[in-house]
């Protein structure tokens, strides 16, 4: 229930009504009886600053970043983690005495479904986005031994090598020697994300390239499984779709602004709900 003591958590993003996080944010913080609630910030890009400065005069006590906050936000942060650091972007804020900090959850949220499966050594990461540098800080963290970033730009995807001088860097047109070494590919391109449900970053070929038992992680949550996701899997791969990533981020965040434990099988469970729905009506 919402009452006067109330507090506000949140997303700001711009646009952000296609945000998923308030649906399992606000699913924990009921089943957990916390007095706060979770609701989606559409901040114009120009009203950053000024929403920061306000929010920290109502009290509001954390907030998660997106697209196109996430790099511009840090400027405003009195103190920043390593790891969002590393990444060049914050994905979650909370208040402290000196000000907002910053830190990336990201990375946890990708690791989470690796943890049970072996560590794999070769990596291949098509795309070098936003996404893409989450993954690499998540393999280097993981102790992953060979990284390789594919794109389409090999001059903008040396900007990587800054963060990260020891990934190797190559273009789409190399790509079928490295599927045939690698021990997982990750896409972290929105290729085959809604509605293009039809197309694949790799070829039904380039899957049988992969061994047999090769991890292959598709960061897209829309549709799922994505065309990627169904081939490798009829590969004889094993799939990883973009939901634990999403749960895991949100829920390392929440437990963080909350400083307890929070109901992630719950968190999952109700964006799971949703995405069905979406599914279903295409
Ligand atoms: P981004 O910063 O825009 O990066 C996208 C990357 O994909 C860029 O390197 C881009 O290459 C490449 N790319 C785009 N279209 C391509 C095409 N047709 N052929 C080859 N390469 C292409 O986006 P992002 O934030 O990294 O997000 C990437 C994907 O991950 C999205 O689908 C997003 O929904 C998903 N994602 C999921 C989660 C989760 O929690 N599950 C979190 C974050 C992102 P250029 O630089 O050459 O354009």
């Amino acid at each position: 229930m919402i009452t006067g003591t109330t507090k506000i958590l949140g997303v700001m993003g711009y646009p952000i009504e296609h945000s998923m996080s308030p649906v399992m944010h606000n699913a924990a913080l009921r089943q957990l009886q916390a007095d706060y609630v979770y609701v989606p910030l559409a901040v114009p890009p120009a009203d950053l600053a000024g929403v920061l400065t306000s929010f920290r005069a109502i009290d509001c006590r954390g907030f998660n970043v997106t697209i196109p906050h996430k790099q511009t936000v840090m400027a405003h942060l009195s103190e920043i983690s390593e790891v969002a650091r590393s990444i060049g972007a914050v994905n979650t804020v909370w208040l402290t005495e000196q000000g907002w900090a910053g830190t990336n959850t990201d990375i946890v949220g990708w690791l989470s479904p690796l943890r049970s499966l072996p560590r794999p050594q070769t990596v291949v990461i098509l795309g070098g986005g936003g996404a893409a540098r989450a993954v690499i800080a998540g393999c280097v963290q993981l102790g992953c031994q060979e990284i390789w970033v594919v794109g389409r730009d090999l001059t903008k995807l040396a900007a990587l090598q800054t963060s990260w001088p020891q990934i190797k860097l190559q273009d789409w047109s190399q790509l079928d020697y490295l599927l045939s070494v690698a021990d997982m590919v990750v896409n972290c391109t929105p290729i085959g994300m809604f509605p293009q449900i039809e197309d694949s970053p790799l070829s039904v070929q380039q899957i049988e390239l992969l061994r047999v038992g090769a991890i292959v992680y598709d960061l897209i949550y829309t549709p799922r499984p994505t065309k990627l996701l169904q081939m490798a899997e009829a590969g004889g791969c094993q799939s990883i779709d973009g939901v634990d990533m999403l749960v895991g981020q949100g829920a390392a965040a929440l437990e963080l602004w909350l400083g307890q434990p929070v109901p992630i099988e719950l968190m999952r469970a109700s964006l799971l709900e949703v995405l069905e729905k979406k599914d279903r009506s295409g």
